[in-house]
């Protein structure tokens, strides 16, 4: 497979930066493709408005969307746009890895959802969902929490589920991707060094059988069509 890795960790030495290191390392070693944007080592610029592209359609009232399909037909995306963009239309799989901030995802990573999938290219009127652009390609979210696994299985938190319904179905599945089991590893950084050593494990003998999970198991998490 053609597999794009995306970490949003300020930290090379965090633990997030190894399940990133390990996921290309052994996603490698099994034959696939990789690539990868590491958005913060690349200093990726996430706030998205007219920076995003090189000349504007209006320039007296600024609307993202009129001014992403005005660039799709005049070339006038900046370069980075264009360059993540040929990434995730490279891929079949995406892997998102992050810690979750605030229920959600790092404002770095939100920036680049917000600026590469633009309209008319990921999505358009009648093209979303099953006739998204990205029908046939996989998604999957690698996160890890501060919060213990208690608190996302009953009612102080919600479920994870729940608080990764708004990427699952409201990005992923909206742009026509499947959506993979996500690999939550949670309160982290409360393990032992040990503990730890058997997550980034299971997460090299997860990656290692991904190919078969996904012909297996893949089903869209929200359960919706
Ligand atoms: P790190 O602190 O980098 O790593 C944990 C430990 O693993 C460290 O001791 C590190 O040295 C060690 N380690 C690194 N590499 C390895 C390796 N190869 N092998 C073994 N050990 C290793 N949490 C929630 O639950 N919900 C929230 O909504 C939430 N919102 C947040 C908002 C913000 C703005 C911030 C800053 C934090 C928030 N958090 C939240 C907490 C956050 O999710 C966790 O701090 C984060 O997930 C921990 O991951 P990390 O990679 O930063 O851990």
């Amino acid at each position: 497979m053609k597999i794009l890795i995306i970490l949003a960790h300020p930290e090379e030495k965090s633990f997030n930066a190894a399940m990133f290191n390990t996921a290309i390392s052994i996603l490698e070693k099994e034959g696939h493709e990789v690539k990868t944007t590491d958005l913060y080592q690349e200093n990726y610029q996430p706030v998205s408005g007219k920076g995003n592209f090189t000349r504007l359609k209006n320039t007296d009232y600024f609307k993202q969307q009129d001014e992403e399909v005005f660039a799709l037909q005049q070339s006038t995306f900046m370069p980075d746009i264009i360059s993540e963009q040929e990434k995730v239309e490279w891929c079949d799989m995406m892997i998102w890895q992050f810690p979750l901030y605030w229920f959600s995802v790092p404002a770095i990573l939100k920036g680049w959802i917000d600026k590469v999938f633009t309209m008319g290219k990921f999505y358009d009127n009648g093209k979303i969902f099953g006739n998204g652009f990205s029908v046939g390609k996989k998604a999957m979210l690698s996160l890890t929490t501060g919060g213990p696994e208690k608190n996302y299985v009953d009612a102080k938190y919600g479920d994870i589920q729940s608080i990764l319904f708004p990427i699952h179905r409201g990005i992923l599945e909206f742009l026509g991707f499947s959506v993979v089991e996500p690999e939550v590893v949670y309160s982290v950084e409360r393990l032992s060094e040990a503990e730890r050593e058997i997550v980034l494990g299971n997460w090299s003998k997860r990656l290692i059988n991904i190919e078969e999970e996904i012909s297996q198991r893949t089903t869209e998490q929200t359960g919706l069509k």
